[in-house]
């Protein structure tokens, strides 16, 4: 358990530390290419993976992305697999079953994989909330490989949604099409909407793997302007550090 959690509005928000690592031959790039006009160095970037468990005052449990799965999963052929999700919850004195809800910020491999493991569910109590553009997006091996196996446990969202009390979702489109972050409190799960830092003071920044860069670009620039208002707290994704208040 390498981060600490904190508490938020009577949330304890964890982040589970999914794997540290660089991206692997197939599509890895120096940072200065990775975000082009950044000034960052032609240096490999080294990624933390994260997800996030949020346990409320009533005792739910909600899991906000899944990792990048096992040896063999849809991300393994770029990411650091496997992923040690599980050991992760386990520390936290939680077990997969007890996973009520999981939030898929979007359908990428090291977010949605760690969903399914040897053909099935791993929560296998949980609904998975996603967005319905997103899923009208996927293909490939986490279509085949993930969203099928989940296809009856889905709870398709469309935009802003409250999904369990006190923890809302919201559509921030541009990294993929229905790619959304998570609030609860003044902390913002924010997924893939930001990925390096360098991106916090300059939102203009684009990721080389943002689906539509210009989106992304303004999903960024707005979202970050509303949560830097409220000097919110950002949960991400790919930071070293999981928490940073603006
Ligand atoms: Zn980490
Ligand atoms: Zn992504």
């Amino acid at each position: 358990m390498p981060h600490r959690s904190m508490n938020v509005s009577g949330v304890e928000v964890t982040p589970l530390c999914d794997a540290v690592g660089p991206m692997g031959p197939a599509i890895s790039r120096p940072l200065a290419e990775m975000f082009a006009g950044s000034g960052l160095p032609d240096e490999p970037w080294v990624l933390h993976f994260h997800c996030y468990l949020l346990r409320d005052a009533a005792g739910r449990l909600t899991l906000v992305d899944t990792g990048i799965g096992g040896e063999q999963s849809p991300a393994s052929s770029w990411a650091p697999v496997p992923g040690v999700l599980t050991g992760e919850l386990a520390a936290a004195g939680v077990t997969p079953a007890e996973i009520g809800t999981v939030v898929l910020t979007h359908l990428h491999s090291d977010h949605a994989s760690g969903a399914v493991a040897d053909g099935a569910p791993v929560f296998e109590n949980a609904r998975y909330v996603v967005q319905q553009a997103e899923l009208d997006a996927a293909r490939g091996s986490v279509l085949d490989e993930i969203v099928s196996v989940i296809k009856d446990r889905l709870h398709v969202v469309e935009g802003d949604a409250e999904i369990v009390p006190g923890v809302r979702v919201r559509l921030a489109p541009g990294h993929t099409p229905g790619h959304q972050i998570v609030r609860v409190g003044d902390v913002a799960m924010t997924g893939d909407l930001v990925h390096h830092p360098v991106q916090l003071a300059n939102p203009e920044i684009r990721y080389l793997y943002d689906d539509d860069g210009e989106t992304a670009a303004r999903t960024r620039a707005e979202v970050l302007a509303e949560l830097g208002a409220e000097r919110a707290v950002i949960a991400t994704s790919h930071f070293s550090e999981p928490f940073l208040r603006l």
